[in-house]
């Protein structure tokens, strides 16, 4: 037992060499309010996370050859943030992804959220957690941000503490989301980094092995809205429970890939939600730069950067095309609270949301 402990000791000692979490100053925001960006170490790891929009800004992975790369794509200064960015590496609150019509009835009554895709409400309408400055402090191996959302922010009933705690341990990521509220409401936090594990601005993603642990997923109607069904993947371009590349079958003549301009849909995880299990898996192979993401949520929503269109210019000049970046954002079901039978997105005041999602790096 005495030796268990010492080296139990030991290995902690040696983790917190290896781990350092330093903190500056990022920009103001237009009402100036400081923007602070955390820069958490692990190894030959790097993460820097900016208290607006708990944006994760850069992301430093070595490949098969221990050469690093910053593999998310965003921008060099606060400004590029400000202005119309598609959630790159965001926090996403109230509710990921979209609510039909932004409407939504809960205990009998109409909530109305501000339609700001088509006629939709997108990744928490108008003004989501993605354009909040964070309270932030360091913990150990990290930063944790809190958000305190009023009581009819962007119409969702209930005042909602948000806290978000990026650590970098080991190869792992780790994004554990709470909240509590003083009144029922809805809640989908999510993480909205788009990947590239060739390096930011390096390309498409289309020769990206892809692994996603699902047999079914949610189809989509004309305006990426769930129809309700959980439709198997077996025989259609969306099974990707064996590795397969992102571009093998995208441009399929395939109804749901036409609606979704590519990949933009939400796979019901396997694991089905509820503990921490293995839900997606991505390789590079000019790299060997290898993700894994594992959650506790019920499904996954993977997007291939279909809507970036070469107006966008990120980090180091690169500029952001088409497909040149994915998101796995681990998530419960979009427009689930207009769909009784999706696991339910209610929480009630005395309850406590908490979900962890790990974004694991290495090569092979
Ligand atoms: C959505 C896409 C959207 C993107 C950026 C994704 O989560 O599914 O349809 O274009 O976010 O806004």
């Amino acid at each position: 037992m005495r030796v268990a402990a010492l080296v139990l000791a030991l290995m902690t000692i040696v983790a917190d060499v290896h781990s350092q979490v330093t903190k500056r100053p990022f920009g103001k925001t237009p009402d100036g309010t400081a923007v602070d960006l955390y820069v958490l170490k692990s190894g030959g790891l790097e993460a820097h996370i900016i208290t607006y929009g708990g944006i994760v800004q850069t992301l430093k992975v070595p490949d098969k050859s221990g050469k690093s790369a910053d593999v998310a794509l965003g921008f060099d200064s606060l400004d590029g943030y400000l202005h119309n960015t598609p959630y790159l590496g965001a926090i996403i609150g109230r509710y990921g992804n979209r609510i039909a019509g932004g409407k939504f009835t809960l205990d009998g009554k109409t909530y109305q959220i501000p339609r700001n895709n088509g006629t939709n409400a997108l990744h928490g309408g108008t003004t989501g957690f993605d354009k909040a400055v964070w309270k932030a402090k360091e913990i150990p191996h990290g930063v944790e941000l809190t958000h305190v959302s009023p009581d009819g922010d962007q119409g969702f009933p209930g005042t909602l503490t948000t806290v978000v705690r990026y650590t970098l341990v080991g190869k792992d990521l780790k994004i554990e989301y709470s909240a509590t509220t003083d009144k029922d409401t809805v809640l989908n936090l999510t993480n909205h980094t788009y990947f590239n594990l060739a390096g930011q601005g390096s390309g498409d993603i289309l020769q990206n092995l892809v692994k996603i642990n699902a047999s079914r997923y949610t189809p989509v109607d004309a305006n990426l809205i769930p129809t309700g069904e959980l439709a198997p993947v077996g025989g259609t371009p969306f099974d990707f429970r064996k590795p397969t590349a992102v571009g093998a079958r995208i441009e399929a003549d395939n109804d749901q890939l036409k609606k979704g301009q590519g990949y933009d849909h939400n796979w019901v995880l396997d694991s089905s939600g509820g503990k921490l299990a293995a839900a997606a898996e991505v390789y590079e192979p000019s790299t060997g730069r290898v993700l894994q993401v594992l959650t506790d949520q019920p499904g996954v929503q993977f997007y291939t950067g279909n809507f970036l269109d070469g107006t966008i210019t990120g980090k180091d000049g690169k500029v952001y095309k088409r497909r040149f970046g994915l998101c796995l954002e681990t998530q419960h079901f979009p427009d689930s609270p207009n769909h009784p039978k999706f696991p339910s997105t209610e929480l009630k005041p005395g309850q406590k949301y908490h979900t962890v999602t790990i974004y694991r790096f290495s090569a092979r």
